[in-house]
């Protein structure tokens, strides 16, 4: 293992829902630089594992690891502050405050920022989303597609090294998505690391370096997309969804 590259890692996690078993030992690592496509029929267990991976929820069993640090117990804003962000699959904005007021919530939760140095880098963050237009917007006025883009403004302001999106694309009409996937590919092309949760297969295929796909809480397949989509075990999940 090159310690220095993987961000992060999930050792046998386990989590159980009354008698359902949402996780079922899922080993998933996730070196720098990734860009990985996790997909899955609903109901398959991808939100319960990225909960587990940015602290959300705690494992009934196995361990998540960070940069090589254990994390066992830890609460999601400690995962925030060594460089784990994620979105919701249903967006959690704020939305009765403005989009711009929106970004300046998380980022004047880090350490050090300054009011003036946290406006500019929101203001520079809704010029890239191009939603500065926006700005004094109330957030819960904003189309679907524009919260999902917001949503992704806020992981942005943690500054993070990994961002966890789960399902960023489902429910934003086609001229957003592709507004969205080509914002992921500037910012993964400028060093970030991103898993895309999505749970059709189609559209995460062109975005992703690497995919893996969950099946009844078991991850059962993980390699480059070209071998994944032809795995007899991937077509009979997705033939069986
Ligand atoms: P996915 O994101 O792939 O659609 P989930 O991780 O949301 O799947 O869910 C996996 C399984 O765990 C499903 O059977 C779901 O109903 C169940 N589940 C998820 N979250 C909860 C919860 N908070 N309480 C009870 N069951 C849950
Ligand atoms: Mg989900």
């Amino acid at each position: 293992m090159s310690a220095a590259a993987e961000l992060i890692r999930g050792v046998s996690l386990v989590k159980r829902f009354g008698g359902i078993v949402a996780n079922d030992t899922v080993e998933f690592s996730v070196v720098e630089g990734d860009l990985v496509g996790l997909i899955g029929p609903n109901g398959s267990g991808k939100s319960t594992l990225i909960n587990m991976l940015t602290g959300h929820l705690p494992p009934d069993g196995g361990e998540v690891v960070v940069r090589g640090h254990e994390m066992r117990g830890q609460a999601a804003h400690l995962y925030a502050a060594m460089g784990v962000a994620r979105t919701f699959q249903l967006t959690q904005l704020f939305g009765r405050m403005t989009v711009l007021e929106n970004l300046l919530v998380p980022g004047l939760t880090r350490p050090g920022s300054t009011w003036r140095s946290v406006v500019q880098q929101a203001r520079s963050t809704l010029d890239f989303l191009k939603l500065t237009h926006l700005e004094q917007l109330h957030a819960k006025n904003l189309s679907g597609g524009q919260q999902k883009l917001l949503e992704l403004g806020r992981c942005m302001m943690l500054e993070p090294a990994i961002l966890f999106l789960d399902e960023p694309f489902a429910g934003v009409h086609p001229h957003l998505r592709d507004q969205l996937i080509t914002r992921i590919q500037e910012l993964h092309e400028a060093g970030r690391t991103f898993v895309v949760v999505d749970h059709d297969m189609e559209s995460i295929l062109r975005l992703s370096k690497r995919l893996v796909v969950m099946a009844r809480g078991r991850k059962i397949a993980d390699g480059p997309p070209a071998d994944v989509r032809e795995d007899q075990a991937v077509l009979a999940a997705y033939a069986g969804s």
